[in-house]
């Protein structure tokens, strides 16, 4: 899913990262709620596009962390009430712990999950797990307390390990999931797939070929299905469209997008090269921000109380940051490469949750948010990612 865009940022991370042990510190609690979720729309809320190794529940953060093992998985939750963290699993005398969690523990996954799926829905934590012997790879399901796992179908094969593209939102008894394996070579067919969860049955709903075409952050709102479409590979610059989910039918909303919200029933989206517009579905659009710039890393994603922009449209590194969108302007920016090595992975209500790098390997971190929304402190979690 954004598996493309943390490559190349890995990439660039490598030449930047010098290791440094940011100082830790312990804040006041705080609970907070998924008060943004409106009834009628579900989306991957809070998630940078950089990675989304987190989903969140009123109650909860869900990572997808790593065992001692290479390329082997668990889940661990994190209590947002207590703050503890914990590997996801429901047996009491389980021995697992966050550095050592074996295949009986509830947190296990068995397999690979793809980057980017995870994602809370009603009880259920979902994600696309690739089988590392045949590489199908299939969507899956954990009940909240871990003691459930549920496979629910066959997605499509991806031997080319990286070349495959998912995105898919969860609404009511379906999921609407789209795949597509892309062919340097060839066109390819990228396709939303409807899937019952009852019966586990699934139906194609749309399609689309062209030449390296992948679908991209696919959500749901008042029946349609929003998602960016692009061609060539640009997985970075592509153009927002919905499927009417009741008139089957799909329409261009804009072209060049490089990330959307939804703030009040309102779209808010990036156009790259030119700036942040607000939309409602009926055609009118208004520019809430300027910005010329080369976006085409840009991202935004919205808290409930504030926008916040991801910006990495600068060549160099050093000048990447995030920081509030307030009255047409980008306010209190936080760089992400200033003093440590930050990755911001997903915004919470009170948290901005990030990966950082530190001597003794990557963990996730927080940085905490006052009232306003500005980073007050910064907690380096027990969590591997
Ligand atoms: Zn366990």
């Amino acid at each position: 899913m954004k598996d493309f865009k943390k490559k190349i940022f890995a990439i660039i991370l490598i030449f930047i990262i010098n290791i440094n042990v940011t100082a830790c510190s312990v804040s006041e609690k705080k609970v907070d709620n998924l008060n943004y979720n409106n009834t009628n729309i579900t989306e991957k809320n809070g998630i940078f596009m950089l990675g989304s190794e987190v989903a969140e529940s009123d109650d909860g953060y869900y990572f997808c962390a790593k065992t001692k093992k290479p390329s082997e998985f668990f889940i661990a939750y994190l209590d947002k009430r207590t703050n503890e963290s914990m590997p996801l699993c429901s047996k009491i005398n389980c021995s697992h712990s966050l550095e050592n969690v074996d295949e009986d523990c509830d947190a296990y996954i068995d397999g690979e999950v793809i980057l980017g799926s995870l994602f809370y829905y009603d009880g259920f934590l979902y994600y696309i797990n690739r089988n590392t012997t045949n590489y199908m790879c299939s969507l899956c399901r954990i009940s909240s307390d871990g003691s459930e796992h549920e496979w629910i179908c066959d997605l499509v094969e991806t031997p080319d390990n990286g070349n495959d593209y998912f995105s898919y939102v969860v609404y009511e008894d379906y999921v609407y999931c789209s795949s597509s394996v892309v062919n340097m070579d060839n066109n390819n067919t990228t396709i939303i797939e409807k899937i019952n969860l009852a019966d586990k049955s699934k139906e194609t709903i749309y399609s689309y070929t062209a030449k390296e075409t992948e679908i991209e952050e696919l959500s749901f709102y008042d029946n349609k299905l929003v998602f960016r479409l692009s061609e060539n590979y640009d997985s970075l610059a592509s153009d927002l469209y919905y499927y009417d989910l009741n008139k089957k039918e799909c329409k261009k909303i804009d072209n060049d997008v490089c990330s959307y919200i939804y703030v009040d029933n309102n779209l808010v989206y990036w156009v790259c090269n030119d700036g942040i517009y607000e939309s409602s579905f009926d055609g009118d659009k208004k520019k809430i921000y300027e910005i010329t710039d080369n976006t085409r890393l840009g991202s935004l994603v919205y808290n409930g109380q504030n926008i916040y922009a991801l910006n990495l449209y600068d060549n160099t590194t050093d000048n990447i940051f995030i920081a509030r969108l307030e009255k047409g302007e980008l306010i209190d920016e936080f760089y992400c490469f200033k003093d440590a090595v930050y990755i911001p992975v997903y915004l919470g209500n009170d948290r901005i949750i990030v990966e950082t790098f530190t001597a003794e390997g990557t963990y996730y971190a927080f940085l905490l948010l006052d009232e306003e929304g500005k980073i007050k402190d910064i907690v380096i979690t027990d969590i591997k990612g």
